[in-house]
């Protein structure tokens, strides 16, 4: 999976605080002269002013401090961590550090808790993120290698209603206000916006240029096409709950309406959900008409809307 979200740059003097989270190490500085542990890294201690500050790795447990839940993201390639749980920690060496939480449920959180660091490899290259997480919990590391195998569905136990094409009652049965339940979630990366541009030929910046869709886009960072944020509905397995039997030929006659209200930033969740809007006999076989919803995973607005038409004949 890849990220369009801000990452840390090292420079001289932060270089072992990065490289040491790398190999599953919390370094800090500590100032020789008065023994005051100092964080961010700095050059001098930041209460004697000594240049006689060593690197030295320690525990990494401490207190949590305070914390806020965001639930507007960020920057919108934070979208699929919401609510994020933003923390500041006090190290039991004194020093607070700014954060986020993992492994915790929002009713799990309280000041004054114990914590103990998360080393978050958030890239295949091994960059690495300081997170905390409660001192009796256990964190799994991400999976670099199929990001969706994370998300898979879990499979219906509910076997599917079967409907004869022929009864005309069951199916105006099926026509509903209420949507299904939530499909499989999936990841829609930068790597997959990029494949899309290639196939599509559209390769406006606003989706394909990370760095000047941040600096002069309109959402903050790029965002995937709706034309593909509407095909992926593909990999989304919807729970009808049923299937349409006894028909000799199914075709996708196309949309009544198609829609595309809010972006899909880079890097987001998204899952779908539908509702049966419509049954009609046509002159030609039976049309059913199905909305199907896609939301970015916790927007209350659609990405996509799209009125499918299925005509069975
Ligand atoms: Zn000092």
């Amino acid at each position: 999976m890849s990220t369009n979200k801000p990452m840390p740059v090292p420079t001289e003097i932060s270089a072992p605080f990065w490289d040491g989270l790398k190999a599953g190490r919390l370094n800090l500085q500590r100032c020789n002269s008065c023994g005051h542990w100092i964080f961010f890294p700095r050059r001098h201690c930041d209460k004697c002013w000594s240049h006689d500050v060593e690197w030295r790795e320690v525990a990494g447990t401490g207190t949590l401090y305070t914390y806020t839940l965001t639930r507007i993201p960020t920057l919108p390639d934070f979208a699929d961590e919401m609510p994020q749980k933003m923390a500041v920690v006090e190290l039991d060496e004194g020093v607070r550090i700014n954060t986020t939480l993992v492994g915790l449920d929002e009713d799990e959180i309280r000041v004054g808790m114990r914590v103990k660091p998360v080393f978050d490899k958030v890239k295949p290259d091994g960059t690495t993120l300081l997170r905390f997480t409660g001192l009796d919990k256990t964190v799994a590391p991400r999976r670099f290698d199929d990001p969706e195998a994370a998300a898979a569905p879990e499979e219906a136990a509910v076997p599917l209603r079967q409907i004869p094409v022929g009864d005309e009652a069951a199916l105006q049965a099926l026509v509903s206000d209420e949507f299904t339940s939530w499909s499989n979630q999936i990841v829609v990366d930068q790597a997959l916006i990029d494949e899309f541009a290639r196939l599509s030929g559209d390769d406006y910046w606003i989706h394909t240029d990370p760095e000047k869709a941040r600096k002069q886009g309109p959402f903050g960072g790029t965002i995937a096409h709706g034309a593909l944020v509407q095909v992926l509905q593909s990999r989304l397995k919807i729970p009808l709950g049923f299937e349409v039997i006894g028909f000799s030929n199914m075709v996708n006659y196309g949309s009544d309406r198609l829609r595309f209200p809010s972006p899909v930033p880079a890097g987001a969740r998204i899952h779908a959900r539908a509702r049966v809007k419509r049954v009609e006999k046509v002159r030609s076989g039976t049309q059913l008409t199905l909305e199907v919803n896609i939301h970015v995973v916790g927007a209350e607005r659609p990405s996509v809307i799209n009125d499918l038409v299925i005509l069975y004949m």
